[in-house]
């Protein structure tokens, strides 16, 4: 914790300074990391709980780093925020996901959705909607088959903004769905205005849905407020066949989460679809 000084001057305690001396030395790693071709994609399945078939997949960015190892996204994400480096990062992983998904699709697997995290900042970044365009015509596929995973506070400095941003994303048919849902602030009213297709239920509600009444409440409250809306519904981090009951009773309707598949290179999630596709 921040220690106080005689004089109320504040400094760093040594656990601090190794934090920071860990992300300054991550910030300058990073800067080489895409060149080095140190990032990968992993992809998570999203299953539909209706037919039970896998029909869309989360793109998980990673970091292999040659000396400090795995390095998740918890981690590099934020500090990669903090640099700017979070926008050319991200359109290597927009760049990067799109073309599996048209190989995928070129391959004649069953059509997917490939969803992609957006941070803030990409997510306000004047050239985004010119680059998806781009991205989708250049490989002939429809909007619909991208979806963009953004958190509620993309909206809360400026909502008239972020409103106008997700038109144009809309208008290019692309779904735009609020990641860790219940977790942040945005109001109810905005949810309406907003061009969301999807709410995806935070994790935290679906871990303990089987002892914490309060968590079984929320989750029933956000998928009927989905429904009322018109929006769907994906449940985060489904771990037990007890939650995925639970969820597809109140007619949740993907999910995601180590029940299924944990997040996976782009060779063993064709393998999976693969033989998904023959049953
Ligand atoms: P998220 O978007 O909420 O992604 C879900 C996280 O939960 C992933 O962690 C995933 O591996 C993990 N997960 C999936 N199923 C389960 C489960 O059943 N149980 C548990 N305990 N965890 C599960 P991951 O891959 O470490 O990513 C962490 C966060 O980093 C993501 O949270 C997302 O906010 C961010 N992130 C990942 N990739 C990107 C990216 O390409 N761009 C941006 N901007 N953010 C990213
Ligand atoms: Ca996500
Ligand atoms: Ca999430
Ligand atoms: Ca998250």
């Amino acid at each position: 914790a921040k220690a106080e000084g005689r004089n109320g001057y504040r400094f760093f305690s040594p656990r601090m300074q190794a934090q920071s001396a860990r992300a300054l030395a991550l910030t300058n790693a990073l800067r080489r990391a895409l060149e080095r071709e140190q990032l990968t994609l992993l992809y998570q399945p999203q299953v539909c709980l209706n037919t039970g078939a896998i029909c869309g997949v989360e793109a998980l960015v990673r970091w292999n780093h040659p000396e400090l190892g795995a390095i998740g996204p918890a981690e590099f994400i934020p500090i990669a925020e903090n640099s700017g480096q979070i926008v050319v990062i991200g359109e290597w992983v927009l760049r990067t996901a799109v073309a599996q998904l048209k190989r995928w699709h070129d391959q004649g697997l069953p059509p997917l959705t490939m969803a992609v995290n957006l941070s803030a900042a990409q997510f306000r970044h004047p050239q985004l909607p010119e680059l998806i365009a781009q991205l989708l015509a250049g490989h002939g596929l429809p909007g619909d088959r991208l979806e963009l995973e953004l958190t509620e506070n993309v909206a809360i400095d400026d909502p008239e903004a972020a409103a106008q941003i997700m038109d144009r994303m809309h208008a290019q048919g692309v779904r735009l769905s609020v990641d860790d849902f219940g977790t942040g602030y945005s109001s109810l009213s905005q949810l309406k205005r907003f061009r969301i297709h999807r709410l995806k239920i935070d994790q935290s509600f679906v871990r303990d849905l089987g002892h914490d009444g309060n968590d079984r409440a929320i989750v029933i409250a956000i998928i009927r407020m989905a429904q009322a809306l018109g929006m769907r519904t994906t449940a985060e981090g489904v771990e037990t066949p007890a939650q995925l009951a639970f969820l597809r009773e109140q007619g949740c309707e993907e999910a995601q989460g180590y029940h299924f598949a944990k997040p996976m290179p782009a060779a063993a999630l064709q393998e999976a679809l693969g033989r998904a596709g023959r049953h």
